[in-house]
């Protein structure tokens, strides 16, 4: 067991880099509109998109009094390793930017060879797991061709990585629902003795079907409360506006206070990145908040 400082300097930024996904979660909120071109299908609008990323540190360093001075692409999707070659190329140009990398998986598609892209090029990669009970994650929509979630996978996925990589920080990401706020996760969460479970409560944005209420939500925290010391929970108002989200077209996005609809930007790629943000509802004293309390907080590393 070590104690890991937090990078304080470190500014993340979410990529969904993709819509495409294998899975049917209910609550998916990556849904901006196929009908227009992803970046990630031309090489060109990748780096011109990285290279406006580049420039957001001193952004908002001016803007904010922040002191960024470094960036971590978090890639998301959809599912962002469904297309090998796609995801690599990402890769090698955020590498090239000196960027740090992480990506959240629903763990299906991974195989030896981006275990080891993994490994070789993330500093934290975070899996999605709800739920250990087939039913329920058929119920979720973790299912494709009328399998489940492979949660066995996911273990041997997870040691894999973890042999390639001893420094690589392993996160899971729960959602809890109606579906899943009754259950127990802690005997996986023993085994994988992952650096951060994030506990998500379901946020309304599709549809409010499986809502978990404020009670059940804590119920289910306290549940796993032998994992409190990696747990980071969050509620929906401390996840409304207080994300850099950027979609698979290029523009930033953030969920919207008042319906079940995104706020959008123009394209980061035509009018600039310090243009984008200004049309968005950025909070910034929520995006205080979050960095504030990362840069006193010292975290525990398993
Ligand atoms: S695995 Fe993630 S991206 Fe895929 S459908 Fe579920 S929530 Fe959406």
């Amino acid at each position: 067991m070590g104690i890991k400082l937090n990078n304080e300097n470190e500014l993340v930024v979410n990529w969904h880099i993709t819509e495409a996904c294998n899975y049917k979660c209910y609550y998916c909120f990556a849904k901006w509109g196929k009908q227009k071109k992803e970046i990630l299908n031309n090489d060109k609008l990748i780096k011109k998109l990285l290279d406006e990323i580049e420039t957001l540190p001193s952004i908002l360093n001016r803007l904010y009094l922040t002191r960024f001075d470094k960036i971590r692409l978090n890639l998301v999707g959809g599912e962002v390793f469904l297309n090998t070659s796609k995801v690599t190329k990402i890769i090698h140009y955020a590498k090239q930017r000196k960027f740090s990398l992480s990506a959240i998986t629903n763990g299906s598609r991974l195989n030896e060879e981006l275990n080891k892209l993994i490994a070789d090029n993330f500093d934290s990669i975070g899996f999605s797991v709800d739920s250990l009970n087939e039913q329920t994650n058929t119920e979720v929509g973790r299912i494709e061709k009328n399998k489940s979630m492979n949660i066995g996978k996911v273990l041997d996925d997870i040691g894999s990585i973890r042999d390639l990589s001893s420094s690589i920080d392993i996160k899971i990401n729960t959602v809890v629902s109606s579906l899943n706020k009754s259950e127990n996760l802690s005997s996986f969460i023993d085994r994988v003795k992952p650096n951060k479970w994030k506990v998500f409560k379901v946020l309304p944005v599709k549809t409010s079907q499986y809502n978990v209420s404020e009670s059940d939500f804590l119920k289910f925290l306290d549940r796993h409360k032998d994992f409190a010391h990696i747990i980071s929970s969050e509620d929906n108002d401390e996840m409304t506006d207080s994300y850099l989200m950027i979609d698979p077209v290029g523009r930033f996005f953030q969920n919207s206070s008042f319906g079940e609809e995104y706020n959008y930007s123009r394209p980061i790629i035509e009018i600039g990145i310090d243009e984008a943000l200004k049309e968005i509802e950025f909070n910034a004293q929520k995006f205080h908040k979050r960095y504030e309390n990362k840069q006193i907080k010292l975290v525990e590393v398993m």
